[in-house]
């Protein structure tokens, strides 16, 4: 049985990576998938999908989030995806970085969470993921001093939400992965002295000896979302190919 039938799902980050994945499985699932990006053109290669409608958003732009999320009447999921990862320890870290940063990491959930509440309430319920990482309160991995901060925040302002609207039938779970194999991460390896190394010290540290495919985490965010997890709320899920263990 397709599992969203009816339900409409909107999700930011959805161009690429695992937000891409996402907003295809729920298509699957026969959801009426709002995908959301910043980058039009690479937007675009979703716009022909069945049951995807797409429309570019800059989460981190208070105004464009309020006025676009005004045109929705309704939104069962919302995954928020949209995210950035700065290298470097504190003393790497100026004002400026911490603050786009928490800005793109943090408060865009601030601002379409509050938009999409008040939806949710009026119709009954819904389900909100929101995308952290292990590199969060879960484990400080050298070099990623305001990403694992602000990755943190996310888990804290989950669980607060999630515990906000325990009784109206909302969910709120923040989703925890490894090391994904996306276009920014391949990004981040080319952009290192040694590509090569880079790439092995990523490896390293899954036991598994493989990166997540994109796919992998989407299939946490679906259940997640679904009807199958209705008794699961607030707890940070984990999906590190046992980086952790
Ligand atoms: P990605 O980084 O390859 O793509 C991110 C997408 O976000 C792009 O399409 C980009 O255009 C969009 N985006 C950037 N700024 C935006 C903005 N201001 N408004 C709207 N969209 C914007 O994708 P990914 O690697 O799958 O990462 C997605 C999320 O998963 C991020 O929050 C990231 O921190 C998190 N994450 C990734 C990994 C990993 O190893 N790749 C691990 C743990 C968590």
């Amino acid at each position: 049985p397709r599992r969203f039938e009816g339900k409409i799902v909107l999700l930011s980050a959805a161009a690429q990576g695992i937000g891409r994945a996402t907003a295809l499985s729920f298509a699957e699932e026969g959801a009426t998938v709002i995908a959301t990006d910043i980058n039009g053109e690479k937007l675009t290669e979703l716009s022909g999908t069945k049951g995807i409608q797409t429309h570019v958003l800059d989460v981190t732009d208070s105004a464009a989030v309020d006025s676009f999320l005004e045109t929705l009447d309704r939104v069962d999921v919302l995954f928020n995806c949209a995210g950035f990862v700065h290298h470097g320890t504190i003393l790497d870290v100026e004002e400026k970085d911490w603050d786009f940063s928490f800005d793109l990491n943090v408060k865009s959930m601030y601002r379409t969470c509050r938009r999409v509440i008040p939806k949710m309430l009026k119709h009954g319920g819904g389900v909100i993921i929101n995308m952290s990482s292990v590199a969060s309160s879960i484990v400080g991995p050298p070099n990623r001093f305001v990403y694992s901060a602000s990755k943190a925040a996310v888990i804290g302002l989950s669980k607060t939400i999630a515990k906000d609207f325990i009784r109206d039938g909302i969910r709120c779970i923040p989703v925890c992965p490894g090391t994904v194999e996306t276009p920014s991460l391949e990004g981040r390896i080319q952009a290192q002295p040694d590509p090569e190394q880079a790439r092995k010290d990523f490896l390293a540290r899954q036991p598994m000896g493989r990166m997540a495919t994109a796919q992998e985490v989407a299939n946490l965010v679906i259940f997640l979302a679904s009807s199958d997890a209705s008794y699961i709320t607030g707890k940070e899920y984990i999906v590190d190919g046992g980086w952790t263990l």
